[in-house]
């Protein structure tokens, strides 16, 4: 297993250089070079591993034995052993024919800790079998930031650096990641919004000197190993379903923003998952459900919305479908995203479009749209959803074909990260203790100008102290 870019330039390159390497080094996204498949008689032999064999057995597909199976298999042990259920991702049954997986019992309550706590983990093994430096450098509206954090935090040879908008992530996700008090931490509070953050954090990384001399990694979601890593819960949703109901097939609901979890998806089908639909959910910020319901593929104003980890414009993962949709054709690929960067928009033909709906459907939930899912399902089925999640059930009622066979909506995020919105439909809940006690924890965090210079001196003297 070789992995190359959907731009063509990456000469092929192995496991462990593709997950150090992120983004490709021509622009492009890694991918496999074939997709692994397996057989429905394999499928069904996996029915009855833990989430964790599940994966270790997704990912030996992947690994070219490059990591030993008992030191994969530990990564992966230690890696959901701080989630705080016993299945990591609990499926609850709403009714005969909607299904909910919980993707948020991770320690940051999102479903951002399912890759990242492995990735963190990965990072550290490497770094160790390597005797390399790790130095993480990334921006986040909230979820990757705490994620991440929480997965290398107080561990050797690896630092973090996460840059967050001053104020302008929910108030838990900002004591989530100010709260962790390690010396391998830091976190920048920008005064400015997360495209501000985005766009230091994009020219640091174009500043090769800089990157080359602090051994800068990112943690976004244009990693290959993230996306691998999700794909392993369409298999589990799909397997915890009875066998008789999971012989007329699965469909997902999914909220999505950079495409990251609906890739994860298709991803899974191409390997043998036997997905019919894949329903993607977006906010108002919905650049996806019209690519994929007209064939125009063009960023548009920004929408604030009850759904901040949604709050996306450009989907980073949106290449790595549009390299299948070519038929694997990396110049195709690399032309249309040229085009993309001059015209500022993609057009798609009729019969484009009747392709890609073939490969999808969409559906893009208002505000108001999500507080009425979240206050409905909560008086039908004493269920509280968080604005993400109830995105994917928005879409699942309003795009869904329901006649199709059992639907599995994917849950992201606990509703304490979101109470903000949950309180505004006048419903109380109970924080879970882990979430109630970092309100009595001392912050920990630098506010800085939105100024390259000002966070590269931060920066520097981070990186000497903890050399
Ligand atoms: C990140 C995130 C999403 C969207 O995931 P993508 O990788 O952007 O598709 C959805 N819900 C929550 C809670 C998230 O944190």
């Amino acid at each position: 297993m070789k992995f190359i870019s959907t731009r063509g330039k990456v000469a092929p390159i192995g496991f462990i250089d593709m997950f150090l390497m992120g983004l490709g080094e021509d622009g492009g996204l890694i991918v496999p070079e074939t997709i692994p498949t397996i057989t429905a008689a394999q499928l069904k032999e996996w029915s009855k591993l833990s989430y964790q064999d599940l994966m270790f057995e997704v990912f030996s597909l992947y690994t070219n034995n490059e990591i030993p199976e008992q030191d994969l298999r530990k990564l992966i042990q230690d890696s959901y052993a701080t989630f705080n259920s016993p299945d990591v991702l609990p499926m609850t049954s709403l009714n005969d024919s909607l299904h909910v997986l919980e993707l948020f019992h991770g320690p940051t309550f999102a479903f951002k800790d399912v890759a990242l706590q492995f990735m963190g983990n990965l990072y550290a093994y490497v770094a160790k079998k390597q005797n390399k430096v790790i130095n993480i450098l990334g921006a986040t509206s909230g979820d990757t930031g705490a994620s991440a954090i929480s997965s290398v935090r107080g561990k050797e040879g690896i630092q973090i650096c996460i840059l967050h908008p001053n104020g302008k992530v929910s108030r838990v996700q900002e004591l989530q990641m100010t709260t962790v008090r390690d010396d391998n931490v830091l976190n920048l509070s920008v005064n400015g919004n997360f495209d501000d953050c985005q766009q230091i954090i994009k020219e640091l990384f174009a500043d090769v000197p800089f990157k080359t001399k602090y051994h800068l990694r990112a943690i976004n979601s244009i990693n290959f190993v993230r996306i691998l890593a999700q794909s392993v819960y369409y298999f589990y949703a799909y397997l915890q379903l009875p066998e008789k109901v999971r012989a007329d097939g699965v469909n997902f609901s999914i909220p999505t923003g950079n495409f990251g979890n609906i890739f994860s998806g298709y991803l899974a089908k191409q390997m043998g998952v036997p997905i019919k639909q894949l329903v993607l959910a977006t906010n108002e910020n919905n650049i996806l459900e019209r690519f994929i319901r007209e064939g125009v593929y063009k960023p548009e104003g920004f929408h604030s919305t009850h759904s901040p980890s949604m709050d996306i414009q450009i989907a980073s993962n949106f290449e790595r479908y549009l390299y299948y949709f070519n038929g694997e054709n990396a110049e195709a690929t690399a032309s249309r995203m040229e085009q993309f960067k001059s015209d500022g928009q993609l057009i798609f033909s009729a019969e484009e479009v009747a392709r890609i709906q073939n490969d999808m459907t969409a559906y893009s939930v208002g505000n108001s749209e999500c507080l009425d899912t979240i206050k409905t399902y909560q008086d039908r089925y004493n269920y509280l959803l968080d604005p993400h999640s109830a995105c994917g059930i928005a879409a699942y009622e309003g795009a869904g074909n329901k006649n199709d066979g059992a639907f599995v909506s994917l849950a992201t995020a606990h509703p304490a990260k979101f109470d903000e919105a949950i309180r505004l439909i006048g419903i109380e809940q109970k924080f879970p203790e882990q979430i109630q006690e970092l309100f009595d924890k001392p912050q920990q965090q630098v506010v800085v100008d939105n100024a390259k210079e000002e966070i590269v001196t931060q920066l520097e003297q981070f990186y000497k102290v903890n050399q």
